[in-house]
């Protein structure tokens, strides 16, 4: 589909840290917004003073940017229905509160917390639906001098009418609600500052939103907005009712819901970790969407190419980290080996590098790179497996020891540094062949034969092929390193 009046926004409160439901929401929109040559609004939702910062709001912008989302209306980029912060558009929802009260579309209602809460324990009593009764609907002159001079402060309520609200939802299809269950609510807070249920849709009509993609979790406010909008066109402010899609839930651990609260569902984890953006994409567009059947890596191009709300799956979506990470490492390998060398850059310095920076080597790092590029699945694993390279000494590493030092181990590494010291060290294959022969003339496999050598040079059990990085490494401090782990297998 080619239609270039799509209109779509992402719209997130700057509350706390962005969460991957958040990025997963962005990126359909964007994508459908890519994939019609549309229009990507982007609109800050800050009408909550007590919740918003301005820290997350900035992190919002920076965690889009690093997603690699540019948006063509918003904060920073301007546009025709500019600001596109809430919190710089007060005006227009108290005048458009006004304009709906003076229509009859919503009213004043007096009714204390305390009294509401007593109104709808009986009605739970009573099995009747517990929402707002509608008593303030009709208030008389006199009441309404009576609770004024009571000192009550009114918020202003949307009269919902009267009538059941349909509407075909593009990711399920034709959804129904009967007027009992979605009852009246409140638009405008008792000191005057504008609610959510207000300014979002107002939002979407004066930025002529078309569609509205966001996630199940708003499905309930959803009949409250058509009706709102219904109340927009009948004052001239609205056009026409957008179309609906609600993304399907992510699942976490236990198959729980996941929360914003959730570790696992930050952001900014992922990026700490070393996922790529285009990896950590690829793998949110599969909570609810997939390319093919049988293709579960692609690129943002790719997805864009293919994204369709209409194929957009229901069914709750689990988040998989393993699989998100095994994604990330396909798309690790998929970089050129002077992108992936330069995307590492962040992890090769401190805090996280354990070396003294003029301990680091331009040359063995870029020998090593290719080796590494193939192993990872997030980037911040490089650290640990090139260490061995820019420590004076190799790590200590109690269990990698204990794991691979057996009896035996010191008489194999004596044979392995007198084959080793005759190989030809310009060549991993050599180093392999001197190994290979250390360990048949103690009866041991390849395997067995490289472990204590691996751990006698890198400290660890497990680490990028090891022939290789001997040979970067260079023969002196390998067979130094020997030397040491003899020595200590001696103590
Ligand atoms: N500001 C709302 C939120 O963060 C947006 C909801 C919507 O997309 O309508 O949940
Ligand atoms: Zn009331």
């Amino acid at each position: 589909m080619a239609n270039g009046s799509v209109r779509v926004r992402f719209c997130p409160s700057p509350t706390g840290n962005p969460h991957v439901g958040l990025v997963r929401t962005a990126l359909f929109n964007w994508a459908y917004a890519r994939h019609t040559g549309g229009t990507f609004v982007f609109r800050i939702e800050d009408t909550d003073a007590a919740r918003d910062s301005e820290e997350s709001y900035e992190q919002l912008l920076d965690s889009l940017r690093w997603l690699g989302f540019t948006w063509d209306e918003g904060p920073e980029v301007g546009g025709p229905h500019a600001p596109y912060r809430q919190s710089q558009r007060m005006e227009t929802y108290t005048e458009i509160a006004k304009k709906l009260q003076d229509a009859g579309h919503a009213y004043y209602c007096y009714c204390t917390a305390s009294e509401l809460e007593e109104r709808r324990d009986a009605a739970r009593a009573a099995g009747r639906p517990s929402g707002y009764d509608g008593k303030c609907r009709e208030v008389t002159p006199e009441q309404k001098a009576q609770y004024e001079a009571e000192g009550r402060e009114p918020i202003v309520r949307f009269r919902m009418p009267d009538e059941t609200i349909t509407f075909t939802d593009l990711v399920r299809g034709e959804l129904t609600f009967t007027p009992e269950n979605v009852p009246d609510y409140g638009i405008v807070r008792a000191n005057g500052a504008p609610l959510y249920t207000l300014v979002n849709p107002v939002d979407d009509a004066l930025m002529e939103i078309t569609h509205v993609l966001r996630g199940e979790d708003l499905l309930s406010s959803t009949p409250r907005q058509i009706a709102l909008y219904k109340a927009l066109i009948d004052l001239g402010v609205a056009k026409e009712i957008p179309s609906f899609g609600h993304l399907p839930y992510v699942m976490g651990e236990g198959n729980k819901k996941l929360s914003k609260r959730d570790p696992q569902s930050s952001l900014n984890l992922y990026r700490e970790r070393g996922f790529l953006p285009e990896g950590l994409l690829n793998y949110l567009s599969l909570l609810g969407w997939s390319l093919s059947a049988d293709k579960d890596i692609f690129t943002i191009e790719e997805m864009v190419a293919a994204f369709d709300v209409a194929d957009v799956n229901p069914n709750p979506a689990r988040f998989d980290l393993k699989k998100a990470e095994a994604i990330n490492a396909d798309h690790i390998r998929m970089l050129s080996v002077t992108d992936f060398t330069e995307r590492c850059a962040p992890w090769l310095k401190a805090p996280f590098a354990p070396w003294a920076p003029e301990d680091f080597d331009e040359a063995k790092w870029q020998a090593v790179a290719p080796h590494a590029q193939t192993r990872l699945k997030v980037l911040s694993e490089i650290t640990d497996n090139v260490d061995f390279l820019f420590l004076p000494e190799p790590v200590e590493d109690e269990a990698s020891w204990a794991k691979a030092m057996k009896e035996g181990s010191d008489a194999l590494l004596r044979t392995a540094k007198e084959k080793l010291e005759s190989a030809d060290w310009t060549s991993a294959e050599s180093l392999k062949e001197a190994v290979l022969a250390a360990g048949e003339a103690h009866g041991l496999k390849l395997g067995k034969a490289q472990a204590p050598v691996r751990v006698a040079v890198t400290g660890r059990t497990v680490g990028l092929p090891l022939f290789e990085s001997l040979e970067i490494l260079g023969k002196e401090k390998t067979l130094a390193r020997i030397d040491a782990a003899l020595a200590k297998l001696a103590a």
